[in-house]
């Protein structure tokens, strides 16, 4: 986790450390990461200053091609 203060908001960073994932749909794990974004789940108000909350989400590819997911969020 990282916190950043840029003198409006406070950024506080989220990412996942895993270097994997399991398939929802098959349960087998899978690191071949197919992408990433960010998602802004909340905004805080502390203090009169704002606290934004950056999650970083990864979508990975299952490994499994038989599996109907292909793609899935960790
Ligand atoms: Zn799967």
């Amino acid at each position: 986790m990282s916190a950043e203060d840029d003198g409006e908001a406070i950024w506080i960073g989220v990412t996942r450390k895993s270097a994997g994932a399991e398939c929802p749909g098959c349960g087998r794990w899978s690191n071949r990461i197919h992408g990433s974004y960010l998602r802004f789940p909340a905004d805080l108000p502390s203090a009169g200053r704002r606290v934004v909350l950056r999650l970083q989400v990864r979508r990975f590819t299952c490994t499994d091609t038989s599996c109907r997911r292909q793609t899935f969020v960790e």
